[in-house]
């Protein structure tokens, strides 16, 4: 059978050797009475790092972002996002589901949102609106190409929520891809968010697993929620495990994952099939096919010779890559991308 090189998403990571060595030495408990004290030292690990003041490691990112909604939504309210946003796409209508609360979609330019254009959909105090009481940034972007906000963007968008009332979260799954290419510290995040949602199971390459950060208050209400979404786990300690020696080994190599994802999008810029790339500033990479071809079709061309990537709409394509991901296969895969005559479908 032919190895096909996976660039369908950073989820498809496989732990390392030292990585599986770590979860095997783990230090594990029964982490719903809080006597695991590798979950506690991730939590606690993750925590400091950001400047906030507790953590909460949880199954999913999907279980991390709906949990937080919950803690800063009443039902009835309202959240803000972006169009694009994986809280309202992505998470299986997880908000109304479980917080009651509707959703203002707002269209930010590759998704990233600026405070001129949250303000005008922050409702008044008025009997006829649901009541705003929660922003949700994502950064990096997925369906804005991997796109990053700066700290300097996010600061005045704090400070509008501030103003206004409303409680900020961030879906910070690819955070650390963001940190990586923006140079931003991680210790100057803790001060804007509310809530912030950091994954270790994308780009950091663990098993499973995502934390929560809030302060001390917020977690200990989200503790009480995530066992009520049926997310206590006992000794998840092999799984914090791998989430430590991801971050301890794996984010210092994500700019190499970026270098990969630019060396694709050159190659992309390049062929007929492709009319636009959008710009790549992290991991990601998604562009748009030609006339003539359908994004399913091209997918389906790369796949037959060895390429696995997917589709993000009707002629849009994307690619991402990760730690499995090496230089031999970035450079056979820029010879296939070069090489491709994909047939057209009109
Ligand atoms: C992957 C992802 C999540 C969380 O996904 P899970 O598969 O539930 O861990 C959240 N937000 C974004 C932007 C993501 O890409």
């Amino acid at each position: 059978m032919q190895v096909k090189t996976d660039f369908r998403s950073d989820t498809v990571t496989l732990p390392t050797e030292g990585m599986l060595t770590a979860m095997m030495a783990a230090k594990v408990g029964d982490d719903v009475y809080g006597e695991d004290e590798t979950v506690t030292a991730l939590e606690t690990k993750l925590s400091g790092l950001f400047n906030m003041e507790a953590g909460l490691f949880c199954p999913s990112g999907t279980m991390t972002n709906q949990i937080a909604i919950k803690c800063f939504t009443q039902p009835m309210d309202e959240v803000i996002c972006d169009q694009t946003a994986h809280v309202y796409r992505y998470e299986g209508g997880g908000i109304a589901f479980h917080s009651q609360a509707s959703v203002r979609l707002l269209n930010g330019p590759r998704g990233i949102l600026r405070p001129e254009l949250i303000a005008p959909e922050i409702n008044e105090d008025n009997i006829h609106y649901p009541n705003s009481s929660l922003v949700v940034l994502e950064n990096t972007v997925n369906k804005g190409g991997g796109a990053c906000y700066t700290l300097e963007q996010i600061a005045p968008i704090y400070e509008l929520c501030k103003s206004k009332g409303l409680k900020l979260h961030l879906d910070g799954a690819r955070i650390f891809n963001a940190l990586t290419a923006t140079g931003d510290l991680p210790g100057n995040y803790g001060q804007y968010f509310d809530g912030i949602s950091v994954c270790l199971s994308k780009g950091l390459g663990a098993p499973v697993g995502s934390v929560l950060l809030g302060s001390s208050e917020t977690i200990h209400k989200a503790r009480k929620i995530r066992k009520a979404f049926g997310g206590g786990m006992r000794q998840a300690g092999f799984l914090a495990a791998a989430g430590i020696y991801a971050l301890d080994h794996h984010v210092v190599r994500l700019s190499e994952d970026h270098a990969h994802a630019q060396q694709l999008a050159a190659a992309l810029e390049e062929v007929a099939y492709v009319t636009s790339v959008m710009p790549v500033e992290t991991n990601i990479v998604i562009f748009k096919v030609a006339a003539g071809f359908t994004a399913a079709s091209i997918v389906h061309s790369l796949n037959e010779q060895g390429i696995l990537c997917g589709t993000t709409g009707p002629d849009t394509v994307r690619f991402v890559t990760h730690l499995n991901i090496t230089d031999e296969m970035i450079q056979q895969a820029l010879t296939t991308i070069r090489e491709l005559k994909p047939v057209k479908n009109s």
